[in-house]
């Protein structure tokens, strides 16, 4: 086993590493950037070393910082988390050249699966099963086109380097095929700086399921089970869990000797997932294999008792793999939510801002919560705007969906927007309840999942108005007990104080289907502020209550689209439109990106775009007018 290793990431990957290796009695070693100066990876680790400034390519992404302060530190070895340089073969090529051992699989299995084309024929010749598809070496559009015609529409359109759902596009017929190709192509080469792509069938309602395996430097190979990763919002994971509902045991065998067939087909070491899609009728297509371990993984270890980083310490350490395929056995059920700061209202904008109030649910041997943040931090525009990931535990896969619901119940985040209220709405719809999951899942179950019941208000609007008076006395007595005149009757805060305004809440989504108690008190309730009025958090939920502005008109034109300014702090990519030539409404006129995310400015009626305010590379402040925009007159 290693003395020292250094963690070459952030946040709670970071956090969660230091934890398993200060188990196993090896000393750790942080890096941070300016803007993680007090985080808590920081913190927790034994020692820590400044590499840069906040931007993730000035230090989490700059190789020679990061083996440098391995160096410098006597570390043996680097954990690269997941993102960052987990999936570098470049850094993985540096550490050996500097004798560190690289916590991951060999330089060759990372290449051989970066690109998702030269990943398909390798599976193809190991006999692993493709999704139908195009994925050769010709780029001409024509032929794609050709391909995309044969296999019939729908087919999703692909960037070979893609990753978190980017360069990615459904084509629903011939029609829309060159206008898709033109898109996907554009943002491939925006995110990726490389436009070859691939075509696949665009099963329908598949579900997404992954294999976990693992492997060492002895040849032995193991599969640690599946994970349901159906439930997606933009193509991207937001409530993973283990095992499958409705898996059955020929079924995961099936699916897990493919993933070691795959794994071996590239030689194979350490922690890799193997990504599937799987029809209605229990067929399985392999997708691509992510060689590192994933943001999803503990609810894996929840259902093996196995701690997976100690696994990788092991084997990057040369040690066989600590279970053989027999040793290993599923124990009930677990369920991972990805809690962001992020607006599900808003298309899932992320979002920014300090986390004014922190509460999460106690952790037990049913709840776990891996996080990287506490009260006061702040979620800033220069990393993924993850705040923590709840899992939890038990016996069956109803139990653990009560522990998630409680849980996620209990957590109680104020001072910045988040998908807390989403994921309540989400693990407590019907489909979802039955384990009727599939990747369309979000879309299909819109109306119940972004719902506002009229039983919701009824049980807020009392709640809400309770917690104003309070938060009021609490006012008046505080400003009585600054003054020179406590007992002056102008700090009482009842009809006899100064009018109040006419005091207009709008109360947002409720998380609860719940009945209006009468007796309802204060007890048990916390009221968070933020900008615009506080988060009432109840023992059954929580609700937005936010003082209506007079001023409403630059929102309205938010909700319609029409918005040409920052939608936050972030880079322009590009520029999609020529001046002065005439776009429809709806039309993207430009793209930014902004903690890993691209948003996109949209035409708000028919016009042309007159000037450009900004030029792709620039940083942008958020509420920043982007272009002049000209509406036609007619
Ligand atoms: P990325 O690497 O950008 O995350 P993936 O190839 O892993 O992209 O795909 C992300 C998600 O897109 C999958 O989990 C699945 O929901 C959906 N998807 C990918 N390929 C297909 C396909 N051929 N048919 C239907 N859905 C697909």
């Amino acid at each position: 086993m290693f003395t020292k290793i250094l963690i070459a990431n952030r946040g709670e990957i970071a956090c969660r590493i230091i934890k398993t290796a200060r188990a196993l009695g090896v000393a750790t070693v942080a890096v941070y950037s300016d803007a993680d100066r007090h985080a808590l990876h920081v913190q927790m680790a034994d020692e820590a070393v400044h590499i840069g400034s906040s931007p993730s390519n000035e230090s989490y992404l700059v190789i020679e910082k990061v083996i440098q302060a391995a160096l410098e530190t006597g570390a043996k070895a680097i954990h690269p988390g997941y993102g960052f340089l987990s999936e570098n073969a470049e850094f993985c090529r540096q550490c050996a050249a500097n004798n560190l051992v690289f916590i991951g699989p060999p330089v060759e299995a990372i290449l051989a699966m970066g690109s998702k084309s030269a990943a398909k024929t390798i599976m193809a010749d190991a006999g692993v099963p493709l999704v139908p598809g195009y994925h050769g070496d010709d780029q001409n559009p024509d032929i794609i086109k050709q391909a995309a015609n044969q296999m019939g529409y729908p087919v999703l359109l692909k960037a070979a380097a893609g990753g978190g759902g980017k360069g990615m596009r459904a084509v629903y017929s011939e029609a829309e095929f060159d206008e898709a190709l033109g898109a996907a192509k554009r943002e491939a080469i925006n995110s990726f700086n490389d436009d070859i792509m691939l075509v696949e069938k665009y099963l329908l309602k598949p579900r997404h399921v992954e294999i976990q395996v693992f492997c060492d430097s002895h040849k032995n190979a193991v599969y640690l089970f599946e994970r349901d990763c159906s439930v997606q919002r933009r193509h991207q994971k937001v409530i993973e869990e283990a095992p499958a509902p409705g898996m059955t045991d020929a079924l995961r065998k099936q699916m897990g000797e493919a993933a070691i067939k795959a794994a071996k087909a590239i030689n194979y070491e350490g922690a890799g997932t193997v990504e599937f899609l799987l029809d209605a009728q229990g067929e399985f297509f392999f997708m691509e294999m992510n060689t590192r371990l994933q943001v999803e993984h503990p609810v894996t270890e929840m259902i093996s008792g196995q701690d997976l980083v100690e696994w990788q310490l092991r084997v990057a350490g040369g040690e066989p793999l600590p279970c053989s395929q027999d040793q290993l056995t599923i124990s009930g059920h677990a369920f991972e939510a990805r809690i962001y700061a992020e607006d599900p209202d808003h298309d899932f904008l992320p979002a920014t801002g300090i986390l004014k109030h922190l509460q999460a649910p106690l952790e037990n041997a049913n709840v776990r919560v891996d996080t990287g943040v506490v009260e006061g931090d702040e979620v800033s525009i220069y990393y993924d705007p993850m705040v923590a990931k709840l899992v939890v535990w038990d016996t069956d896969r109803d139990r653990a969906l009560q522990r998630l619901t409680q849980a996620l119940s209990e957590y109680r985040i104020g001072g910045l927007t988040t998908n807390i209220g989403f994921l309540y709405n989400l693990a407590t719809s019907q489909a979802f309840q039955h384990g009727d999951v599939d990747t369309g899942y979000i879309e299909e179950h819109e109306q119940e999942i972004f719902r506002q019941r009229d039983s919701d208000i009824d049980y807020a609007a009392p709640l809400a108005a309770a917690a104003i008076i309070e938060q009021r006395q609490q006012q008046a007595i505080e400003a009585a007990s600054l003054s020179s005149e406590p007992n002056s009757p102008w700090h009482l805060n009842t009809s006899w104080g100064l009018p109040q305004p006419n005091l207009k809440m709008q109360i947002q989504r409720a998380v609860v289907e719940t009945t209006v108690d009468s007796n309802t008190s204060l007890d048990g309730l916390t009221i968070a502020p933020t900008d615009t009025g506080f988060d009432l958090f109840t023992p059954q939920g929580f609700f937005h209550c936010a003082e209506v502005q007079p001023d409403l008109g630059t929102d309205d034109e938010n909700a319609h689209g029409g918005n040409l300014n920052a939608p936050m702090n972030g880079t322009l990519v590009a520029l999609l439109v020529d001046i002065g030539t005439k776009v429809n409404k709806g039309d993207t006129l430009l793209v930014m990106e902004a903690m890993k995310m691209e948003h996109s400015i949209i035409a708000p009626s028919d016009g042309a775009v007159t000037e450009f305010y900004f030029q792709p590379g620039d940083l942008v402040d958020g509420g920043s007018e982007l272009l002049a925009f000209e509406a036609n007159s007619e």
